[in-house]
């Protein structure tokens, strides 16, 4: 059984060597629990939040402990009635060949549904997110422009494909000319590559000639300093991701938002997405029907191997992925 621990908490942009790959014994299945195998792991930007050694919104994960994780696997023993062997489950066992769980902490899925790996994406987590934190915090109407940054990215491509269906105006952002021609094949009505269309006020302001009405921010930085300028009267701005900021605090040094919050009586909150837990069939269903009416793609960015998930991480701060970043296993 071999898995990735934190072998150091990572001082700026993490490195291959703050992990290490190790055996384990295989676990054993517990009582009225399930032995699973994975086949999928999720790398997901959050995650550098988790191995800061402090402890945010959820206890961090400590050195020479397992990189906790959403993950998609195979049942290969049950000791539980109703989930038997060769189903498949999801849960947060994290980057590990397998892993003893509790039949409560898990998900089961239906593989005749869709793929089994889009429990991690546009059905699971980044999906719920893009859902909830676009419906309810910024609660886009019909005609309205919506800017989402980190655009082509799993929140970010659906976020602006969800805000299509409401029939808004969307924009997105995002790091390369072919992440731009990306999100453009979605449906986005307008697209800024952050990296080369400067200064950010003008470009932004020429995509959107009616000042934008909504803020789905996944990036934080000089690009959001930029936006806030451009928020319309009562605009409202859900604060999803500052992934420009995760690696470096030092470089957050833009203007402050708050006398564009208070001229424009604007809406800024902050969210963690498991605050709609309790509601995330409702959105898994929801998210499922536009995904099986073709309304709502997914991009997927596979990296091979449970020794590449670090890599794989990695590449998050750099833009190496479309949509989706995924370890097969
Ligand atoms: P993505 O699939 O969007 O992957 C990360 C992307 O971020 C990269 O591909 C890159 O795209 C972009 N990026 C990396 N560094 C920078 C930078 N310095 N400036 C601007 N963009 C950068 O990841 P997710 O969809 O999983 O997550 C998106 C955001 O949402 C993250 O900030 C994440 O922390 C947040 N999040 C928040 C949740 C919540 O509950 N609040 C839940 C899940 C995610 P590019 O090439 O465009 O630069």
């Amino acid at each position: 059984n071999r898995r990735i621990v934190l072998a150091a908490v990572p001082v700026g942009l993490p490195l291959e060597s703050d992990f290490l790959l190790e055996e384990a014994a295989l676990p054993t299945c517990p009582t009225g629990g399930l032995l699973v195998r994975s086949v999928w792991i999720s790398v997901d930007p959050y995650l550098r939040g988790r191995i800061t050694g402090r402890r945010s919104y959820v206890d961090p994960i400590l050195t020479g402990s397992v990189m906790e994780s959403g993950a998609v696997g195979e049942v290969i023993e049950s000791r539980h009635p109703a989930i038997g062997v060769g189903a498949f489950v999801t849960g947060m066992w994290g980057w590990q060949d397998y892993a003893a769980v509790e039949a409560e902490k898990v998900l089961r899925l239906d593989p005749a549904e869709a793929p089994i790996q889009t429990a991690l994406g546009v059905l699971g987590m980044p999906g719920m997110t893009a859902y909830f934190g676009l419906t309810e915090l910024c609660a886009p109407k019909a005609g309205e422009t919506v800017l989402v940054s980190g655009a082509a990215g799993a929140v970010g491509s659906a976020v602006g494909q969800i805000a299509k269906i409401l029939g808004c105006k969307v924009v997105g952002t995002t790091g390369t000319d072919s992440k731009v021609q990306y999100i453009r094949s979605l449906g986005f009505d307008g697209a800024l590559n952050y990296r080369t269309d400067q200064p950010y006020p003008e470009a932004l302001a020429r995509l959107c000639p009616n000042g934008i009405d909504c803020y789905f921010d996944n990036v934080g930085g000089e690009l959001t300093d930029a936006a806030m300028t451009l928020m319309n009267f009562r605009g409202r701005v859900a604060v999803c991701g500052q992934i420009s900021q995760y690696n470096d605090r030092s470089k957050d040094v833009g203007q402050r938002p708050f006398t564009e919050i208070l001229v424009k009586q604007l809406r800024v909150e902050g969210f963690i997405v498991t605050r709609w837990a309790a509601r995330f069939p409702e959105g898994r269903k929801q998210m499922a029907t536009w995904w099986k009416e073709g309304r709502l793609r997914n991009e997927e960015t596979i990296t091979d191997g449970l020794e590449n998930a670090p890599k794989a991480f990695i590449g998050l701060f750099r833009g190496e992925n479309t949509g989706k970043a995924l370890v097969r296993l």
